[in-house]
Formats: structure tokens, sequence, C-alpha cells
């Protein structure tokens, strides 16, 4: 994001601005490096946003997040080749990149990236789940989502267990690439 003056005035899109305020919504604008402290202030500190960023600051905040360590605790796979041909021919999804696979604590049923679309779609409609996984050099940061994960075959809300002071237990994590510049994350 930029900061920005009277000069600059006629470069910011103020129709868009007043409709995402009238919905409830902020729109900040400040530095790189203070927008990436704050959003790493918002994880650490277990509250929940969801951030529409620029590429690069998106970039800098998971390569801060996933670490190694985290990726081996949370068991961050990359989506098979297999898995990303089967999302694009059952949904018209371009998708790349990384989730953890869990599995139904009842029925046994997995739960990754196939089922988060299949249970976005039910709960959001297709359109607004293939908008958000086309945006063009502009990634979606998930900072502690709230939402419940729901076994596709069982409908159990898959709990989230507390397992070294991180959420990690039955959690569904992900660390998506879409079409160029468009990246779609979580992290908490
Ligand atoms: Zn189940």
């Amino acid at each position: 994001m930029e900061t920005y003056n009277s000069s600059k005035v006629s470069h910011i899109d103020f129709n868009a601005i007043q409709t995402l305020v009238h919905q409830g919504k902020a729109v900040i604008s400040s530095e790189d490096s203070a927008l990436i402290e704050w959003a790493i202030k918002l994880i650490m500190e277990g509250r929940t946003a969801t951030l529409y960023l620029k590429p690069t600051v998106f970039e800098a905040i998971r390569r801060w997040y996933w670490t190694p360590e985290r990726i081996k605790l949370v068991g961050l796979k990359p989506i098979s080749v297999e898995k990303a041909a089967q999302i694009k021919s059952d949904f018209s999804i371009d998708i790349d990149g990384y989730a953890n696979n869990i599995d139904c604590p009842r029925c046994g049923h997995p739960y990754s990236t196939y089922e988060f679309i299949q249970q976005g779609f039910e709960e959001h409609g297709e359109e607004f789940v293939r908008a958000a996984f086309s945006f063009k050099r502009a990634a979606i940061l998930a900072i502690n989502p709230v939402q419940d994960t729901i076994c596709r075959n069982c409908r159990l809300h898959i709990l989230n267990t507390v397992e070294d002071g991180a959420r990690i237990g039955n959690s569904y994590y992900y660390d998506y690439r879409c079409v160029e510049g468009n990246g779609y994350g979580c992290c908490r």
C-alpha cells in the first residue's frame, strides 16, 4: 500500500473506498513495513482479520510465517498434479501451492483443498469462490479464520485441538497460488 497526499488523490478510487466503508470495512493506506508488522501482530495475538494485499506484502508475511518447523508441524504438502487437475476439471479453478490433509476424527474421510473448495461453494456460492481464487495481482490473507471445517462425508464440524500453544491439531492450513500474482493463504 502507499502513503498518499492531496497531489496524488486522483490515483485513488474514492468510490470503491466509499463502497467498502459503507459495507462496514476499513481501507488502510500505509507503508508496506508497517502493514507487515501489523499483520504479524494480529497473527500472534490470535485476532481474526482478512487482509487484501499486494503480492509483495503477502510474500513477506508468508515467508515470515511458513518456517520449515511450522510446515513440518502442520504437515503442509504441495498440492499434487492429479489433485490440481481434478480441481480444474470439477470446479474450473486454477490452483497451485500447499495445504495440509486432515482426516475426519469420526469417519476418516479426508479434508484438504478439494473439500475446502466444495465447502466454500456450499457456504458462499460458486461465483464468490471462483472470484476469490482469480484475483489479479492481489492476495487474500485469512488471519486466524473462524470458519469451521466440516467433513464432506458425515458433516462433523471438525474441532481444532490445542498443541504447543498453536492451533495445529485438526486445523486445515493452506497457502495457495492461483493465477498470476494471486495468493490465498491462512495464518493462525
Ligand atoms: Zn466424517
